[in-house]
């Protein structure tokens, strides 16, 4: 089968690998429909170095995409060839502390779909999950939409970690496809004071067509001023969704007394630094979000009720032989893109 795979440093390949077989009864072979190209599959582009640990290429990344069921174990019941699916892309042991207090994202066992080390990713013809980790997609529900929920499904979790009422004001700082989907989710939630940032004109706009109350690019103004001038006591959340430690710094500086930093965006330098001192001083809670806890079903019902519409946030799709021009455009945000994936 046809593979793209990251080989070094800015080096997409397209790669022939043998088709993956089932590893158990209860596991299926999929088919590769969209395959969106996630922030931290960027980061193993990027960088040679995640998080403090090298990165061991040749990898085969990718976990955001919805899938054709090709083949099904014989323990599969639920499932047949040619059923259309969304994929949790993480699988978690069930029982291990994490997993038997719920926390399943934090398992001690997991394994993510096209995380180096730990599964080969989507970014392929075929791959192979287990059935509990499909869900069978209704008719209404595209498979580029499909694709979309595992970003709104990140969002969703952090969403929900931050705990917060229809009368707070908040700030997202970073307006990629998660960013955006947070900014929608808050809209929903009924939020109204909304501020956003981000490096790109285009993911500036982005923000305000998501229905942030106000935009503006860091690279333009003193985002920091200009929504301390407007929200003079700061916000109750501050949604980091970069990574970067210019907007950690911001976010420190927006977030009132006794508000909370939710910590969505990964950094991709080992460590990153707070101003302590105010940090302290203003007894900022920092809530650090993981990935997702049983999100992408919820994510999928937004989807289906037309509560959250998704689908524009895909704007740029490539063929497999493109892969070094895809990762290229998402990595250097080229072109305005916001989402771009794989249609296979
Ligand atoms: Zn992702
Ligand atoms: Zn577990």
């Amino acid at each position: 089968m046809k593979a793209v795979l990251l080989t070094g440093l800015r080096q997409a390949q397209l790669q022939e690998k043998p088709e993956p077989e089932l590893p158990e009864q209860h596991w299926v072979l999929l088919r590769t429909k969209v395959a969106g190209i996630c922030g931290s599959d960027l980061h193993y582009f990027i960088s040679e170095s995640v998080g403090g640990e090298k990165v061991p290429y040749p990898c085969l990344v990718g976990h955001e995409c919805s899938a054709e069921v090709v083949r099904v174990g014989s323990a599969v019941r639920q499932l047949q060839p040619g059923d259309r699916v969304a994929v949790e892309p993480s699988i978690s042991c069930g029982v291990c502390d994490q997993c038997l207090a719920g926390r399943f994202h934090t398992c001690r066992k997991i394994k993510f779909l096209g995380h180096p080390g730990e599964l080969d990713g989507c970014l392929a013809e075929y791959f192979v999950m287990p059935a509990g980790n499909l869900i069978k997609l209704p008719p209404s529900i595209t498979l580029e939409e499909a694709m979309l929920a595992e970003p709104l499904s990140i969002a969703l979790h952090a969403l929900n970690l931050a705990g917060l009422g229809p009368n707070d004001r908040v700030a997202v700082l970073g307006t990629g496809p998660i960013g955006l989907c947070l900014i929608m989710l808050l809209r929903h939630q009924g939020l109204s004071q909304i501020f956003a940032t981000d490096r790109s004109e285009a993911r500036v706009r982005a923000a305000l067509q998501a229905g942030a109350s106000w935009a503006a690019s860091v690279e333009q103004e003193d985002v920091v001023q200009e929504i301390l001038s407007r929200q003079p006591l700061g916000l109750e959340a501050v949604f980091e969704v970069s990574g970067d430690q210019e907007a950690i710094d911001q976010s420190v500086d927006l977030v009132r007394p006794g508000g909370r930093i939710i910590q969505v965006g990964i950094p991709v330098p080992e460590r990153v630094s707070y101003q302590i001192a105010r940090l302290r001083r203003k007894e900022v809670t920092i809530i650090n979000s993981r990935r997702q806890n049983r999100c992408l079903e919820p994510a999928l019902e937004l989807i289906q009720d037309k509560k959250i519409e998704v689908s524009w946030l895909l704007t740029h799709r490539f063929r497999l032989e493109e892969a070094q021009q895809a990762f290229t455009t998402a990595a250097d945000r080229l072109d305005g893109v916001l989402k771009a994936a794989f249609v296979l």
